[in-house]
């Protein structure tokens, strides 16, 4: 299920819908509603590579939508049941696909804590870097997600550039991705050069205050809070 990835076009975020607008929507089942009054306060950096160490194939995505042949690989065998999606991926090739609305919650977190909150999963954006934690990550993948930060600060007013942390922090000892091979100084540079745009999305902002509002949360994550 090789999927038609947009490739870093101007990116636009479609708030009614929750959607980024030049990516790929594949539809996972792995979120629910965010709890009520929950808004994307934080955005989660991730990296992930199926089997692990290996990029390109088709697993990513056959794992955010529970369809992973658990015989094709004996790593497999240990997450197929697995029920995790983040809201976006992108790829080596910065491509960019989308599993989850931003509006709902997807189950990328896990067991987390920011600042003193627990259950990141209620209030963030998931992002995944296909990646691992030792290899050095693509170039324009920084790019891809300095572009999608951008966006999304400008969608969300609970979003800011520094509201931008890895896994590895809201889960310490439990979680490593993105790993020492995320150049975070890299990430942060390519952010803050976009810092400039953002007086365009505080307008944009504004005209979108009062986007509609959310169902209450239905049910738990059934993960049982492993997150990705
Ligand atoms: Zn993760």
């Amino acid at each position: 299920m090789r999927s038609t990835y947009s490739r870093l076009p101007a990116l636009r975020i479609d708030l009614r819908r929750g959607l980024l607008c030049g990516a790929a929507f594949i539809e996972s089942p792995n979120h629910d509603a965010r709890p009520a009054g929950a808004r994307p306060e934080l955005i989660v950096v991730h990296g992930i590579s199926l089997p692990p160490g290996e990029f390109g194939g088709p697993w990513i995505e056959r794992l955010f939508t529970n369809s992973l042949p658990a015989d094709a690989h004996p790593y497999f065998r240990t997450i197929a049941d697995l029920r995790v999606a983040p809201h976006l991926l992108v790829r080596r090739d910065g491509s960019i696909a989308q599993f989850v609305s931003f509006r709902d919650r997807a189950w990328h977190a896990g067991k987390s804590r920011y600042r003193g909150r627990q259950a990141c999963n209620d209030f963030s954006i998931g992002v995944e870097l296909e990646g691992s934690d030792h290899r050095a990550y693509a170039g324009v993948q920084y790019r891809a997600l300095a572009a999608i930060v951008e966006v999304l600060c400008g969608a969300y007013p609970g979003l800011s550039p520094r509201r931008v942390v890895g896994h590895s922090d809201i889960a310490p000892g439990r979680k490593t991705d993105p790993g020492p091979a995320f150049d975070w100084r890299r990430a942060r540079r390519l952010i803050s050069q976009r810092l400039a745009r953002l007086s365009a999305a505080t307008a944009l902002r504004r005209r979108f205050r009062g986007a509609p509002g959310r169902a209450p949360a239905r049910t738990a994550d059934p993960t049982g809070g492993s997150g990705i």
